[in-house]
């Protein structure tokens, strides 16, 4: 490892041993559901999987495109599981889950890239667990985001989420699949749609970015209606993926969440261990409890 990549103190995390770590491995195992916490090698895994959180990843473990910040394997993925929405609900039952992230790798191979299958996930959580609180992250949809957005709030999750990653400047060497005003215009359409959804989106930030493009990010997200905001600091999964430029400090991740609540953001998480999904349920809750 060069000296540039290792990792600063700040990045500690413990190793995944626990029981309460085993049992969320066997209960994945046993429903043949994948995870994005093992699938994008998240660092927080000890410490969720310990607490029973975890985020499944739908419409298998294979995606379509090939960012480089991402661990998820790149191909020809398989056929949709007809099965997947019962068993995402049965982890949330054993998992005793008050709130469930429910995440998809990229289906551009699906005439509906994906959404129906959101919509049958949901649908199965609230048939059989009707207490928990659902939050998606979605794929773009490419094309067919119009339609996606619609039968996806007509589902009505509580949360859509979904991430704008890094600055537009970086979208060409870092998410060369995605646009940046499609994913801002999906965020918008949400709302525009079903404004008591609660919206979200996160970064990565270390890629290179400039505190600048991040404040403009911020403000292009609030123009959208975006209401809860993750920032966290990108890890290089292996050294295919693109490199870390820089570790930011946790007083720049305090700052940056200072300008998010002063630029409106409901919600906002920022450190450098923040994931998406990360303590995304108690805060979701202390938000609906203030
Ligand atoms: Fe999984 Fe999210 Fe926790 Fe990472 S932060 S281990 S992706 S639940
Ligand atoms: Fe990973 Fe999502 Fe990019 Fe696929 S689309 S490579 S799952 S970040």
């Amino acid at each position: 490892v060069p000296p540039k990549q290792r990792k600063p103190d700040w990045i500690r995390v413990k190793a995944p041993v626990s029981e309460g770590y085993h049992a969320t491995r066997r209960l994945m195992r046993e429903l043949n559901l994948a995870t994005v916490c093992e699938e994008a090698a998240c660092p927080n895994i000890g410490e969720c999987w310990t607490k029973k959180h975890a985020t499944v990843m739908i419409l298998g473990d294979t995606c379509t495109r090939a960012c480089a910040f991402c661990n998820v394997k790149t191909g020809m993925p398989r056929a949709v599981d007809p099965l997947e929405p019962e068993h995402v609900a049965t982890a949330a039952a054993e998992l005793g889950l008050e709130h469930i992230v429910v995440t998809s790798v990229d289906r551009d191979d699906l005439p509906d890239g994906g959404a129906s299958q959101f919509v049958k996930v949901i649908e199965a959580l609230r048939r059989n667990t009707p207490n928990t609180t659902i939050e998606i992250l979605t794929p773009d949809f490419r094309n067919k985001a119009e339609s996606a957005v619609d039968a996806i709030v007509a589902a009505g999750p509580d949360v859509f989420n979904h991430n704008l990653e890094t600055v537009p400047r970086l979208y060409p060497t870092i998410r060369p699949g995605a646009r940046y005003y499609a994913s801002l215009r999906l965020l918008e359409s949400v709302k525009r749609k079903a404004p008591h959804i609660f919206t979200k989106s996160g970064l990565m930030v270390g890629l290179g970015e400039q505190r600048l493009e991040v404040h403009q990010v911020m403000d292009d997200m609030r123009s959208a209606g975006v209401d809860f905001l993750t920032m966290g600091q990108y890890l290089q999964p292996t050294p295919r993926h693109a490199k870390v430029e820089e570790f930011v400090t946790p007083s720049a991740f305090d700052a940056y969440a200072a300008i998010g609540r002063a630029k409106g953001f409901l919600l906002v998480a920022a450190s450098p261990l923040t994931r998406s999904s990360y303590h995304a349920g108690d805060d979701f809750r202390k938000m609906q409890e203030s």
